[in-house]
C-alpha cells in the first residue's frame, strides 16, 4: 500500500483531540488555506502515523483515552485502502471518529466501508450551489458531492460546511445550499457551518475578508431553513471556549511543539 505524507498531527490542549493531516489533494480550490493541498512532511505507513499518534498522546495526555480524532487534509479519501486501514486502527484508540473530506470520492460503498470500520461522523465541505462556480473555484462539478451527501444522510453524523467569499460565495450561494440540506435533513441532525474566507491565506487574490455583518446576514438567512446554522471559527469544536486556544504540533519525527493559530504556517518544516 502507498504511503501517504505527513506534515504533522495536532493535538487539543483542551481535551484529548486529534487531527491527523493526510497531505495532498485532487481539487485545485482558488482560495484553498491548507498548508497540505500538496504533498508535504514525511511519507507514512498507517502503521508507523498509528505508532506516532500513540506516541504523541501518551506524552502530552498520559495514559487518557483519545475522545476524538479527525481525519483531515489536504483531501484524506485519495487512497481508499490506506484510509479504511487507518480508520480501523483508530477504532482501537478512540470512540470518535470523524472525517474531514470535500466529498468528491466518497461514494456510498467507500462510505459504508469506513463505517464498518468505525467512522462515525463526516464533515462534508460542499463549496458552492452552482455547478460552473463549483467548477471555477475547485476544478470539478458539485454533482457527485451532492449525491454524496444525500447518499450519507441518516448513516453517519454530518456536518457541512461552506467558505462565505464576498462576491463570489455569498448568500445568494449560501441559501441555495441551505434549501439542499433542509430538504434532506428530515430530522433536523445536520450542522451547517458558515466559515470565513481569509485573503490573507489565499494563493489567489478573489476576494477580500468578508465583514461581521455578512457573516451574520448569511448566519440569519441559513437558519431560516435550519435548526442547526453556525457560524464556524478556526475550529467549531471548540468556539466556546473563552481561554485562549493553543494546539500542540506533533512531527514526524515525534517532536511536539506548541503553536496559536497566528503561527500555524510557520510551525510547518
Ligand atoms: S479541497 Fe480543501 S485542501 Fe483541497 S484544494 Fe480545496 S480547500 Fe484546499
Amino acid at each position: 500500500m502507498n504511503p501517504r505524507y505527513i506534515p504533522f498531527i495536532t493535538l487539543s490542549e483542551l481535551k484529548q483531540r486529534a487531527w491527523i493531516t493526510l497531505s495532498g489533494c485532487n481539487f485545485r480550490c482558488r482560495g484553498c488555506f491548507s498548508i497540505a493541498r500538496e504533498p508535504r512532511g514525511a511519507p507514512m505507513s498507517v502503521e508507523q502515523l498509528i505508532a506516532l499518534l500513540k506516541h504523541a498522546s501518551s506524552t502530552y495526555y498520559g495514559d487518557t483515552q483519545l475522545q476524538e480524532v479527525i481525519i483531515t487534509g489536504g483531501e484524506p479519501t485519495l487512497n481508499r485502502d490506506y484510509l479504511v486501514h487507518l480508520m480501523a486502527e483508530l477504532n482501537k484508540l478512540t470512540d470518535w471518529t470523524v472525517l474531514d473530506t470535500n466529498g468528491y470520492l466518497l461514494d456510498e460503498p467507500y462510505l459504508n466501508e469506513l463505517i464498518e470500520v468505525g467512522l462515525k461522523e463526516v464533515m462534508f465541505d460542499l463549496k458552492a450551489w452552482d455547478e460552473e462556480l463549483h467548477r471555477w473555484y475547485t476544478g470539478h462539478s458539485n454533482r457527485r458531492i451532492i449525491a454524496n451527501i444525500r447518499a450519507a444522510y441518516g448513516k453517519v453524523r454530518m456536518v457541512v460546511n461552506t467558505v462565505y467569499i464576498p462576491g463570489i460565495v455569498a448568500e445568494p450561494e449560501i441559501e441555495q445550499i441551505a434549501m439542499f440540506l433542509a430538504r434532506l435533513d428530515v430530522n433536523g441532525e445536520i450542522d451547517y457551518r458558515i466559515n470565513r474566507f481569509r485573503a490573507e491565506l489565499s494563493p489567489e487574490p478573489i476576494a477580500r475578508n468578508p465583514y461581521d455583518y455578512e457573516i451574520e446576514r448569511a448566519y440569519a438567512l441559513v437558519a431560516k431553513y435550519m435548526r442547526n446554522a453556525v457560524i464556524g471559527k478556526s475550529c467549531v469544536r471548540e468556539r466556546n471556549i473563552a481561554e485562549k486556544r493553543g494546539w500542540i504540533t506533533v512531527f514526524p519525527d515525534g517532536t511536539l511543539k506548541r503553536r496559536t493559530l497566528d503561527d500555524y504556517r510557520s510551525t510547518l518544516r
